[in-house]
């Protein structure tokens, strides 16, 4: 029975903590939720702004819901395309200091995208071992040979390359801020490599957009390097609190993926109102910088006291920081202790880590109190001494 066979890997996944299952949250404000009803603070979503909640976001949702309604109805290409999509396209250009940018239905979707369009059977891609599942997915599905360098290790990105010269395009990928550790990759040493090997640099600032720069726009901002790295990379769905992916780029770049990404052509796009949320979520990272402030004096906070307490918090420059366990039974437990005291942080496990790499994967929102983060920072000495 092919049923028996599929018990059969779960109950395998389960031996090895490997079993992952759902949780329903009933109601959410701020890092606080109801779960089975009991309220818990979180320390784990990708909301770093609180932009999901904030009432100007959600009213200009509720204006274009209105107007609009729930969903667009079909692909770009179709009806599926309205002046807030344009509109939206244009101010991400704008902060992202390209010509032009293209919306995906998520993040997810934005990176098999661009990479299944743009490399094909003769062409190179080099990552980063530490990238995201999606472009993994998107570099596998695109036919292209695909080469891994150790993270963050430069030199093996060179000498990949340097091997590679016979290869129609070369496409080198990474994150900006690595998501399950919260380093930042070399972006200045990563440009001057794809300049000299004459490749595509293409970068994922899922975890940068919002939250790093002077003004929020990126890991790129204050390095200015947005005219020397071809493809940025983005999300709407992390620090702008709404949903969606995008890809800034020059003009031909972004007629070429709206021609040949399939799932840019096949996919329905974005309700519209989720395109004026993100509208007005931009203006917001803009106008109210206090947030973003907010934001980084509770990562300081919280790396400060963490490392006080004697974690190991690896490298972290970013709100999202990394308790490194190990064994996968270990972060299981401790999640679970965690939970048992009102504190939701999911263990992360293979494979979105390496295996006997498991972690908490802490993060950071501006919505967090100080007496939040000294909560969790006193709880987790208790749990782990
Ligand atoms: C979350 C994430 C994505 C996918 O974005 P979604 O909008 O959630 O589909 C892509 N890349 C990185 C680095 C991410 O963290």
């Amino acid at each position: 029975m092919l049923t028996t066979l599929l018990l059969e890997e779960l109950q395998e996944l389960q031996a090895k903590n490997l079993y992952r299952s759902l949780r329903s949250l009933e109601w959410a404000e701020g890092p606080r939720a109801i779960l089975n009803g009991r309220e818990i603070l979180l320390f784990c979503g990708n909301d770093y702004l609180g932009l999901s909640k904030h009432p100007r976001v959600v009213k200009a949702a509720q204006w274009a819901l209105e107007r609009y309604g729930v969903g667009s109805g079909s692909a770009r290409l179709i009806s599926g395309s309205t002046a807030l999509h344009q509109r939206l396209e244009e101010k991400l250009a704008e902060f992202k200091k390209k010509e032009k940018a293209l919306l995906f239905t998520t993040g997810y979707l934005a990176n098999v995208g661009i990479l299944t369009a743009l490399a094909g059977s003769n062409d190179l891609i080099v990552m980063d071992k530490l990238c995201h599942a999606s472009i993994i997915d998107g570099a596998r599905l695109s036919g292209a040979t695909l080469r891994v360098f150790p993270h963050k290790n430069y030199g093996k990105c060179e000498q990949i390359l340097r091997s590679g010269l016979h290869y129609k395009k070369k496409l080198i990928v990474t994150d900006t801020v690595f998501s399950m550790d919260g380093d930042v990759a070399d972006l200045k040493r990563l440009v001057e490599i794809k300049e000299k090997y004459d490749s595509l640099l293409i970068v994922d600032d899922a975890h940068g957009t919002g939250v790093l720069g002077d003004q929020g726009r990126g890991a790129l901002e204050n390095l200015h390097l947005e005219a020397r790295v071809d493809i940025i990379m983005g999300t709407l769905s992390k620090a702008l609190g709404c949903l969606g992916g995008f890809v800034a780029a020059d003009k031909v770049w972004i007629d070429y993926l709206i021609n040949f990404s399939r799932p840019f052509i096949f996919a329905t796009s974005l309700p519209p109102m989720i395109c004026n949320a993100a509208i007005e979520a931009l203006q917001v990272l803009e106008e109210e910088p206090d947030i973003r402030h907010k934001l980084w004096a509770n990562v300081n906070q919280a790396i400060n006291l963490l490392k006080k307490n004697g974690l190991d918090i690896g490298s972290t420059e970013s709100p999202i920081i990394p308790i490194q366990l190990g064994p996968e039974d270990t972060a299981v437990r401790l999640s679970n202790e965690l939970l048992s005291r009102g504190i939701l942080i999911p263990a992360i496990r293979y494979p979105a880590v390496p295996k006997h790499h498991a972690r908490l994967r802490l993060t950071i929102s501006a919505t967090h109190k100080a007496h939040d983060i000294e909560h969790l920072a006193g709880t987790l000495r208790d749990l782990l001494h």
